[in-house]
């Protein structure tokens, strides 16, 4: 009920793409990808029965792929992507000494928020593109090319605790091959569960399987993606190593993670060899509102600043299941942090699949291709959108 009441796209009726994704699955001249967002992981089985077994990523991969994708793949890849050029974004916007902060802009939610109630500061966020949009435009050019096949051949399917991300993947620019949008139909957890129980998975009989491979390849930073706080370290991890040549301790930002904002969001100072980097984050747009009044005001002033639409970032995402009386936020939100530590890697720039695109395809990042397929112009599309009542925009 909350995450709804919350759900910032006011998209209170979700359009339902299910039918279409079908139609594509059993297309047999589609290509059919799957792309699963971080904070999926720690939440597509709260409304399903797997008797008495753990719902685990593993599992959550077998699940899907019984659905009849070709591939089932991992947003925590390109969110790993999104570190590697937004953690440059922030290094060039330090050396510019730029006044303000950057804001990340991995969440449609707080884009659109920005855009319409604070324009100044909506010229500040990053340009780099969300995890989603990141992964589509890989899967059509960088993939398309690994499989030999016509970008217009692969249908992309993001599974996402979002509603508002229905809407990022229609946004102008979200076309990097000329032959529709990257991403071809996003689908909320609510509406995998329906997938699932509509082709009578039996979800208590699996087994764990593992993503495929490459663009399934993903690091803790990745996975944390979905819970307050995470975009923020996982940024600092990366940009620590790119200014000092040598990894920190995985850990070493963790008092991002602690509880008790005094004034709706937290915020602290980390000092790196040659200054202190003020970072500030908040997640739910109450509070969103209470900070850039603050920095508008002059009140507050940081270097990065990272916002999530939902309390508690996507684990409270307006396309979570609803449990009446329930807010699993929090304990979503452990899950993930458990998967990050228990993760062989946790630094996005380690990840063997993404150096291995930079290597083959993108170059370095903010490279010329980088910048064409993983950046997008905020100030492409216009605002505000009228939302109507099937969850487009008008
Ligand atoms: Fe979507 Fe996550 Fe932003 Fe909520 S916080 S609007 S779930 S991207």
């Amino acid at each position: 009920g909350q995450c709804i009441a919350n759900c910032p796209t006011g998209a209170l009726h979700e359009r339902d793409d299910t039918e279409r994704v079908f139609d594509a699955i059993f297309d047999p001249d589609t290509i059919t990808i799957a792309q699963v967002a971080p904070a999926v992981r720690s939440s597509w089985a709260e409304l399903l029965d797997l008797g008495g077994k753990p719902p685990t990523p593993g599992r959550m991969v077998a699940a899907i792929r019984r659905l009849g994708f070709d591939y089932v793949f991992d947003t925590d890849f390109a969110a790993d992507v999104t570190i590697m050029e937004e953690a440059s974004e922030l290094i060039e916007h330090l050396k510019e000494g730029a006044e303000g902060p950057m804001f990340t802009s991995c969440c449609p939610g707080w884009v659109r928020f920005a855009k319409t109630r604070y324009p100044e500061l909506a010229k500040k966020l990053s340009t780099t593109k969300s995890p989603q949009q990141i992964f589509g435009a890989l899967a059509k050019t960088y993939y398309a090319e690994i499989l030999g096949v016509d970008p217009a051949k692969i249908f992309v399917v993001s599974y996402m605790p979002c509603v508002a991300k229905k809407m990022e993947a229609a946004y102008p620019g979200m076309d990097s091959t000329g032959t529709g949008p990257d991403v071809d139909a996003v689908l909320s957890v609510r509406e995998l569960t329906r997938q699932l129980r509509q082709r009578f998975v039996n979800v208590d009989l699996l087994e764990e399987e593992d993503f495929d491979r490459p663009l399934g390849v993903a690091t803790g930073a990745g996975h944390i993606f979905g819970v307050t706080g995470g975009v923020m370290e996982a940024a600092l991890r990366t940009a620590y190593n790119f200014v000092t040549g040598e990894n920190p301790d995985a850990d070493a930002f963790h008092e991002i993670r602690s509880e008790g904002p005094e004034r709706g969001w937290r915020e602290k100072g980390f000092q790196l060899p040659d200054r202190t980097l003020r970072i500030a984050v908040a997640s739910g747009l109450a509070n969103a509102d209470a900070l850039c009044r603050a920095i508008e005001r002059g009140e507050a002033s940081y270097d990065f600043v990272e916002v999530m639409a939902c309390p508690g970032g996507c684990v409270g995402g307006g396309g979570q299941p609803i449990i009446e009386g329930f807010n699993l936020s929090a304990d979503r939100g452990c899950t993930l942090r458990i998967i990050d530590e228990q993760s062989e890697l946790r630094f996005s720039h380690e990840n063997p699949a993404v150096k291995a695109c930079y290597d083959d395809f993108l170059g370095e990042p903010l490279s010329e291709r980088a910048e064409e397929l993983l950046h997008s112009d905020h100030g492409d599309w216009a605002m505000p959108f009228r939302v109507t009542a099937d969850g487009t925009e008008a």
